[in-house]
């Protein structure tokens, strides 16, 4: 079994999307292991995005991440880290396939609805970075 770190980002909170995505999770079988709707802050997310923090694309990123409230949620399952990104779907709505959460719901590259660590390194480190007492 696994845990993954999923956000379920202020798009979805601002558009009453959580219980649709938290609800694809749960059926799908992944137990969720901790639950927070948070506030963060610019350093927060520099932390979160640490290795995106010097591309193009980041300054509107922060932006949005920090804009409101947002879900964090860590799920446990077998090969739980693939399974969230599948459920997901690919990073931009637009492209991302019909059936997945940004497939069905997002059509945007940026305000797509859902973060999941993409490896077991990620999902450690972030794990760490936003539930420390787990
Ligand atoms: P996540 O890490 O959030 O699950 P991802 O792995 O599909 O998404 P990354 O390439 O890690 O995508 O990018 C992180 C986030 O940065 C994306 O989810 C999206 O919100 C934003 N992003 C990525 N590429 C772009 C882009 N070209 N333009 C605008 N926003 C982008």
């Amino acid at each position: 079994t696994q845990r993954t770190l999923v956000l379920i980002k202020p798009d979805a909170v601002r558009r009453g999307l959580v219980g649709n995505v938290l609800g694809r999770f749960e059926s799908k079988g992944l137990t969720v292991v901790a639950l927070e709707q948070r506030l963060i802050d610019g350093e927060q997310a520099d932390r979160h995005y640490a290795e995106h923090v010097e591309r193009d694309f980041y300054p509107p990123l922060r932006a949005f991440v920090t804009s409101g409230p947002l879900v964090a949620l860590v799920l446990e399952g077998d090969e739980a880290i693939e399974v969230v990104r599948a459920i997901n779907g690919a990073t931009d709505g637009r492209k991302a396939a019909p059936g997945t959460i940004r497939g069905d719901l997002s059509v945007s590259n940026r305000e797509n609805l859902v973060h999941g660590s993409d490896s077991p390194e990620s999902a450690a480190r972030e794990i760490a970075l936003w539930f420390p007492d787990l």
